[in-house]
């Protein structure tokens, strides 16, 4: 919750503000204080007249200033006029804290200015404390139950006031969190994933290649590298221009993206290859590698008032005792050239 951005708490607050000067207001009428509450009139009108205006765009840092100038006056002459023990000086204490929150909402560069306003407020309750110590400025003296009760509300209202920022408080910082984590997977996430294809790119191989290496290790696991190449990719890009070339590389990898199975994994090695792992031996990665085939087969590329298809060459090898990332993909590369040098749109195992 954003207490300076929303109108309807905004007015809401105001509306409570106002009715506590209301009803200080009637205890300094009933006690014959006139001054203050002559004093308490303007704060009720000045609170209604936020409350009803509520937020301008762009005044809210002017409100914020104008009501801690009215916290200031009204709590310092208040206390002047009534004596320390109706509570007034608490608002100017417990309001530094909302400085500080305010300060963090305005997204204001440093805390100098919430600095500066601690000092103002801190000031004023030993200036307060200096001018009325003598006793000499303390015109009034309330009855005991009006002084009690004043002391409570006041006493009350600042405990509550600071539980208020502080639970604002945490609660800005957890939505700063939040959207720092979510920031941070963004760019995690297009760290990892190539801009074009959007498939997982090679920064991401090594890892999973591990893991996959790794779990081949145990018994009764077996998985294979897929290598697949765009046929005569080069000639899609020279007949109908690089823009062309670049939707059917998208629709061809959303196209073998489709064709693995949830535990498989798929990247784009560079240019116009792409690699799958497959969990599975020999047969189960030709299997795939021919549904690959036939996926691909079956995309078509609008490019311009032509309809592009392309075909792919996959080049297989499965994981023996002993192989390396780098030797398994020797063995799919050199699988990949036969089946270019024989006519393309195959796999080989
Ligand atoms: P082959 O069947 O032997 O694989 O022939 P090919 O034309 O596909 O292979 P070659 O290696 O001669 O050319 C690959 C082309 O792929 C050349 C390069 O410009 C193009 N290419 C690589 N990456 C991209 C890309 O991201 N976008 C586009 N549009 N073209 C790319
Ligand atoms: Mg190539
Ligand atoms: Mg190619």
């Amino acid at each position: 919750m954003n207490i300076t951005g929303n109108r309807r708490i905004n007015s809401f607050l105001y509306l409570c503000v106002g009715f506590v000067h209301l009803v200080f207001l009637v205890v300094f009428w009933k006690e014959n204080v006139i001054p203050l509450a002559h004093l308490n009139i303007f704060s009720v009108v000045f609170y209604m007249v936020l409350a009803l205006r509520a937020f301008k765009r762009g005044r809210l840092q002017v409100i914020f200033k104008a009501c801690m100038a009215e916290i200031l006056l009204v709590a310092m002459f208040s206390t002047a006029l009534a004596g320390w023990e109706c509570g007034f000086m608490m608002y100017v204490i417990g309001v530094i804290p909302l400085v500080f929150y305010m300060v963090y909402q305005f997204g204001a560069v440093n805390v100098k200015i919430a600095l500066i306003f601690s000092i103002i407020f801190g000031g004023a309750a030993y200036l307060t404390w200096f001018l009325t110590s003598s006793g000499s400025l303390k015109m009034y003296t309330l009855s005991a139950p009006s002084q009690n009760l004043l002391f409570l509300m006041n006493l009350t209202l600042t405990i509550l006031m600071m539980i208020g920022y502080s639970v604002l408080f945490v609660e800005a910082v957890n939505a700063e969190q939040v959207r720092m984590m979510q920031m941070y997977e963004r760019l995690e996430n297009s760290a990892n994933v190539d801009g074009l294809t959007r498939l997982m790119n090679r920064r991401t191989l090594d890892e999973c290649f591990n893991r996959f290496i790794n779990k081949a290790k145990g018994p009764g696991l077996e998985f294979s590298v897929l290598m697949c190449d765009i046929d005569n990719f080069k000639k899609v890009n020279d007949t109908y221009g690089h823009e062309c070339g670049d939707d059917v590389l998208k629709n061809v990898s959303s196209a073998l993206k489709h064709c693995i199975r949830g535990e498989d994994r798929i990247f784009r090695w560079g240019g116009e290859e792409i690699l799958i792992l497959v969990n599975g031996g020999k047969e189960i990665a030709k299997a795939v590698g021919e549904r690959c085939l036939e996926a691909v087969r079956n995309t078509e590329t609008q490019c311009k008032d032509d309809v592009v298809k392309v075909t792919v060459t996959i080049g297989v090898s499965s994981y023996h005792h002993g192989d390396t990332q780098d030797s398994m993909i020797e063995k799919a590369d050199k699988n990949l050239y036969h089946g270019k040098r024989n006519g393309k749109n195959q796999v080989v195992v």
